[in-house]
């Protein structure tokens, strides 16, 4: 499996007569729509802003228009299925999206449904974050593996967990969240109500808090010059600056937040065993600074023989990831028929 954009000098796979895919990526700010062939190959591709705060009905007839205008002169007979990776929770038994907190309006939306009967193609519904982990599966990383576990880390961290080759979801769909884990039982305030999550402790908005009470203690000159010695300016991305600059108060916020990915990782690696632990999202482009910190605490935690046993890497799909993960829930599915993301 290749997952990227096609090379003009390959043969048109429009032209013969195999299969098709359509992934559809719902962010909350933009929605991107691609075709590709059974390999995960981009034939074409559009985006369309999401115009969340107008409602679900605007948000639903986006979707369709994007999905048309991949598909457009294409023999629907082709298209295996359409992939639609949204922002969760979703009950992927039903196709239904919970309360998306970056879609106002979709709560209890029958999203697959809905879009089964505008395209007349069988859709598949997954959340993002299990999108993105079964794209990584398929097409981003080169190892051949059978137990993986994906964490993206951005605002939030989400993921994940492929186990013999299958994305686990769970009894209700629902598994598989990876920043709900407790990681310090009476650290901070989530958003999820509980207390000391791994998302609270080492997302980017993580490191944003912890670099703002920095700058508000004056213990951060170089961040705080960054940020206009304003504390509500900071941004992981500032504090990545001035680490990258050598502040040492800026480089320990970060080693903070790796020390808390690796306890986490260290709960996982137990529990699961992967060979593989992948790592996206924008933190993730903080490279040896977070990845250093992360590998010595599962060193320092783990089991010998589990900690050996993995490989913790940076993911590979980068921006694409959403897209690509779209379209490979719909050819994970194909290969795992009695699997629980099947189209209504
Ligand atoms: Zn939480």
């Amino acid at each position: 499996m290749t997952g990227r954009i096609i090379d003009t000098h390959e043969a048109n796979p429009l032209l013969t007569s195999g299969g098709l895919v359509v992934g559809i990526d719902v962010g909350g700010t933009k929605i991107m729509g691609g075709l590709s062939d059974s390999s995960g190959r981009i034939l074409r591709h559009t985006t369309l802003p999401t115009e969340a705060q107008q409602g679900a009905e605007v948000v639903l007839e986006r979707i369709e228009r994007v999905a048309r205008e991949v598909m457009s002169g294409v023999d629907p007979g082709r298209i295996i299925g359409v992939g639609i990776g949204a922002p969760g929770p979703i009950d992927p038994f039903s196709g239904t999206l919970y309360s998306p907190p970056n879609l106002p309006g979709m709560d209890g939306v029958p999203m697959r449904e809905i879009m089964r009967q505008r395209l007349g193609l069988p859709i598949y519904l997954a959340n993002d974050a299990n999108a993105a982990a079964v794209g990584e599966y398929l097409f981003g990383i080169h190892e051949q593996v059978r137990n993986m576990i994906y964490i993206t880390v951005s605002t939030g961290v989400g993921g994940g967990i492929i186990i013999d080759g299958k994305l686990f979801i769970g009894a209700h769909g629902m598994g598989g969240e990876v920043g709900h884990m407790t990681i310090e039982a009476e650290g901070p305030r989530c958003n999820c109500g509980n207390t000391g999550c791994l998302e609270v402790l080492a997302s980017g908005t993580a490191i944003a808090r912890y670099g703002a009470a920095l700058v508000s203690e004056g213990r951060a000159p170089i961040l705080s010059e960054l940020a206009e010695q304003r504390a509500s300016a900071v941004t992981a991305r500032l504090v990545q600056e001035a680490a990258e600059r050598g502040e040492r108060e800026s480089q320990l916020i970060i080693a903070r937040a790796g020390f808390y990915m690796g306890v986490g990782i260290v709960n996982l690696i137990h529990l699961f065993n992967t060979q593989l632990i992948v790592i996206g999202g924008g933190v993730s482009h903080l490279g040896a600074l977070l990845f250093d910190p992360i590998r010595q605490t599962v060193a320092a935690r783990a089991m010998p023989a589990i900690r050996n046993a993995v490989e913790i890497v940076p993911a590979h799909l980068g921006d694409q990831v959403g897209l690509l993960g779209a379209i490979a829930i719909v050819l994970h599915e194909q290969a795992n028929a009695a699997s629980e993301l099947r189209p209504a």
